[in-house]
């Protein structure tokens, strides 16, 4: 999504620009460390809400500009992505809040 979004916006050749990579970068970590694994809900859900101010709102512009053009281009993915949205984030056993 992030890609997408870079693809038109941000002139590159190929993959991302440095910008979007090092966002999509610093979501893969704080997927790596999100405190509720398997169980995750989608971020939008979250409580806890991990990201850092301004990553959080880089990302919410690239969620409004490819979510719409996801649910074109890949129907099946975006509407499995809208349903999981709806899940609310499980109570987390025995581990402090936060990242
Ligand atoms: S925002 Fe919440 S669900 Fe998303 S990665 Fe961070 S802790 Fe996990
Ligand atoms: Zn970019």
């Amino acid at each position: 999504m992030i890609e997408l979004r870079c693809r038109d916006f941000h002139t590159v050749e190929a993959g991302a620009c440095d910008e979007c990579r090092s966002l999509g970068e610093y979501a893969d970590t704080r997927l790596e460390k999100c405190p509720y694994g398997d169980e995750k809900p989608t971020c939008v859900n979250c409580p806890i809400h991990c990201y850092a101010r301004a990553e959080r709102e880089q990302m919410k512009e690239v969620m409004r500009y490819s979510g719409p053009r996801m649910l074109l281009k890949h129907p099946i993915l975006a509407i499995r992505h809208m349903l999981e949205g709806r899940k609310q984030a499980p109570p987390l056993k025995g581990r402090g809040r936060g990242p």
